[in-house]
């Protein structure tokens, strides 16, 4: 059964601590036997063996974390990785793009007593595309006489190739050094979360009672800045407790300066809007619950899932809400809004305070959502099961086969598919449902993208 073709074991995700920049990842991929788990042993300095006699033995872990000359890494190991004898080549090309997605800089390990083949020359042809940076590994470099093979590898186009004896250490500190300076500093793979109070948009069409909802949520409890130890501030941004919590409301000074009527000032109002969601991490649409939903109101929501924030949405002036519109909102919700169900929807009334303290928890899931992490085991684990249940339909005589997926990064979750054809808009939406039922994700969007091989 290879529905799902790598989905055992603890990942080991290289998870960065909040507050904590994720650390840059460093794959390290070649074909099998030119020596890549002789060379991850030697990289994160594990004395045991973990060289197995055995080829296609799937190890439990496939990132390891290492450092060099003062520099955090993580490094992918793809040498225990399963290899079907019979299908080798599009094997090892498949491993090699799982781990040049997970990856930040790649190490290309060639043995350099066999040469470059066919299968060496496909890997580099995806390294290309893939343009992150790689440094090139001439193994089996065990004395000086081999040198001259290794230079043989310069006809590959990847630059200098750097002659290597993993077995023996030779050469192993210059390819480190080599690999530390085209590895970025933070991983791509996870933005730098930033320490202290998060940030919060609370966006809206004009009159919906932001300026309203902010004295409110504002006039309560105020905060003085100084006292936030660590927080450089932004004078158009706001500091405010939330059920005894710091959020930044960002941009509010557009918020409580009333903006007059005037030939173009929707179009401001756009523009600052979708200044504030680009500036927040969370943001709280509000809409008027005695009012139908308008045009403005769903391109302020769009606004927001296109911009990858989490979201909140506000049902603002419930005091004037009577029981006879209730209906009509119900079908706008189920209609319009239906896209977003997993927004988390509080009701609130800017005016009297009514639920007002709602806010707060509805904002803390959503962000909680925004950041959350499914490890890569868990979720081949999962796919498993859901291919299991519910495979993807027929096409043509032929199933597209999901072969592996990752989490590529958060805020907001984005997940990498590998199949073996095309995906139905269908199956995907399948998938994204599955995985909110599974994870969760209240509050906020979720990517997902399919790579095909062919
Ligand atoms: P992988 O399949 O790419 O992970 O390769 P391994 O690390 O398992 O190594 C395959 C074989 O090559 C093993 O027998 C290693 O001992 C051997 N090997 C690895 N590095 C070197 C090296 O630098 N020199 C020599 N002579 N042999 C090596
Ligand atoms: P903004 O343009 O989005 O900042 O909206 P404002 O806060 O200025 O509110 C516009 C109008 O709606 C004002 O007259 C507010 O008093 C009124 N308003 C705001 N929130 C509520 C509410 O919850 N209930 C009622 N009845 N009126 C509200």
């Amino acid at each position: 059964d290879d529905d799902v073709a790598l989905l055992d074991g603890d990942w080991g995700d290289g998870e960065a601590a909040p507050g904590e920049a994720p650390k840059p990842v460093l794959a390290i991929i070649g074909r099998p036997n030119v020596g890549k788990s002789t060379l991850v042993n030697r990289v994160i300095g594990r004395r045991e063996a973990v060289v197995e006699d055995k080829p296609g033995v799937t190890r439990d872990r496939v990132t390891y974390p290492a450092e060099w000359a003062g520099r955090e890494f993580h490094v992918v190991d793809t040498g225990g990785w399963e290899v079907d004898v019979a299908g080798i080549e599009s094997k090892v090309a498949e491993q090699a793009e799982v781990a040049i997605t997970l990856a930040d800089a790649v190490m290309f390990v060639v043995d350099a007593t066999v040469g470059a083949t066919a299968t060496d020359e496909r890997v580099v042809e995806l390294l290309r595309r893939s343009g992150k940076p790689v440094v090139l590994a001439a193994n089996k470099v065990d004395g000086p006489s081999g040198e001259a093979d290794a230079a043989y590898l310069w006809s590959l186009g990847l630059g200098e190739p750097h002659p290597i004896s993993a077995l023996h250490g030779r050469g192993v500190g210059d390819l480190l050094e080599a690999a530390m300076a085209v590895l970025p500093k933070v991983s791509e793979h996870g933005e730098l979360r930033p320490t202290g109070p998060r940030r919060v948009a609370l966006v809206g069409r004009p009159n919906v009672g932001k300026s309203s909802l902010l004295n409110k949520v504002a006039g309560s409890e105020r905060v003085v800045v100084d006292e936030i130890a660590g927080t450089t501030r932004d004078p158009v941004d706001e500091l405010i407790l939330l059920k005894g919590v710091p959020y930044w409301f960002v941009d509010t000074a557009g918020i409580r300066r009333r903006v007059h009527q005037t030939s173009g000032a929707d179009f401001y109002a756009s523009l600052r809007t979708a200044a504030a969601i680009e500036k927040a991490e969370v943001a709280v649409v509000l809409l008027d619950a005695s009012q139908p939903l308008t045009e403005q109101d769903t391109r302020v929501l769009q606004q927001v899932v296109d911009a990858g924030r989490a979201l909140v949405i506000a049902y603002n002036k419930w005091d004037l809400m009577d029981e006879d519109r209730r209906p009509y909102l119900e079908r706008e919700i189920e209609k319009e809004l239906v896209q977003l169900t997993w927004a988390p929807r509080v009701n609130v009334s800017a005016r009297t305070g009514w639920h007002t303290d709602r806010l707060a928890g509805a904002v803390e899931r959503s962000l909680e959502s925004w950041d959350m992490r499914i490890p890569t085991g868990r979720l081949n684990a999962f796919l498993g099961e859901l291919v299991a249940a519910k495979p993807h339909p027929l096409r043509g005589g032929k199933q597209p086969r999901i072969l592996f997926a990752t989490q590529a990064s958060t805020r907001p979750p984005r997940f990498v598919i590998f199949a073996s054809g095309f995906l139905e808009a269908g199956y995907r939406r399948f998938i994204e449902r599955r995985l909110r039922e599974t994870f969760g994700f209240e509050g906020t969007p979720i990517e997902i993208s399919v790579r095909v091989r062919e």
